[in-house]
């Protein structure tokens, strides 16, 4: 585990990572590292995450109350806080609003089809969170049920939270997630969409418990009816490895939540 002011550097550089790749605008998205069981480091508010120094970020405890920093803390703190409380495997959180999956996610169309193999063994499927309002518990209330299965989350007519055992790999599971959502919107253009088939599904479960051992806590993406169009609500999958082992609950994906 990298120590706190490893932790402060790796948060400048992937805030600087996320403004220069678009994927904030102006003082939007937040960053924070569990630097250990009672405390969190976190991008302060109102600041811009291209722009930030080391010394700029707040610590806080588990119930966001500011342990040290002269900033003062985000509103979106309660976001990070629940991700921590649920996934004890997690030590790193993105958040923001990389302009493809941020459109899907106002669009109300979840990335939930298996259509690159990749983005099945890096995250599975990133489900649509219903919409709710900023720094309050509306939007809490709708990530909770969604936090446990996924490891990347669209919200409603607001942006995309990632997470992982890193913020380093946090960060990815973000770009993974963008970079997923532009090659949806082609396939979308091109007006055919080819999803993997049951098959071809069943081989990627095994080859992401291969990569990632049990870390993973994303389930399969829906459907998988293996020709275009398919059956976009497909049905919860049922957990197949070790890897799977946090999919028990059939919770659905959100998709298409209006
Ligand atoms: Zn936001």
């Amino acid at each position: 585990m990298p120590n706190e002011s490893q932790s402060r550097r790796e948060i400048v550089y992937y805030g600087k990572q996320l403004h220069d790749c678009g994927y904030v605008a102006a003082m939007d998205g937040n960053l924070s590292v569990r630097l250990d069981r009672k405390r969190i480091l976190a991008t302060p508010t109102a600041m811009g995450k291209g722009m930030m120094r080391p010394s700029d970020l707040v610590i806080v405890d588990m119930e966001g109350r500011r342990l040290a920093g002269r900033r003062n803390v985000s509103s979106e703190i309660a976001m990070h806080l629940l991700i921590y409380k649920l996934r004890p495997d997690v030590h790193g959180i993105v958040h923001g609003h990389p302009p493809t999956s941020t459109g899907f996610a106002a669009a109300g169309i979840a990335l939930n089809k298996p259509l690159v193999c990749e983005v099945v063994i890096g995250l599975g499927s990133i489900p649509l969170a219903k919409y709710g309002t900023p720094g309050t518990p509306e939007l809490t209330d709708a990530l909770a049920p969604l936090i446990p299965q996924y490891d990347a989350i669209l919200m409603s007519n607001h942006g995309v939270v990632a997470y992982a055992d890193s913020l380093q790999h946090a960060y990815m599971k973000m770009e993974t997630v963008e970079h997923f959502a532009k090659i949806a919107l082609v396939t979308h253009l091109l007006g055919s969409q080819q999803q993997l088939s049951e098959q071809e599904l069943e081989k990627l479960i095994a080859a992401r418990s291969k990569y990632q051992g049990p870390k993973s806590a994303a389930p399969m993406p829906l459907g998988g009816a293996g020709g275009c169009g398919g059956n976009h609500h497909g049905h919860p999958h049922s957990p197949q490895s070790e890897s799977d082992m946090e999919t028990t609950k059939p919770i659905r994906a959100a998709s298409r939540n209006r």
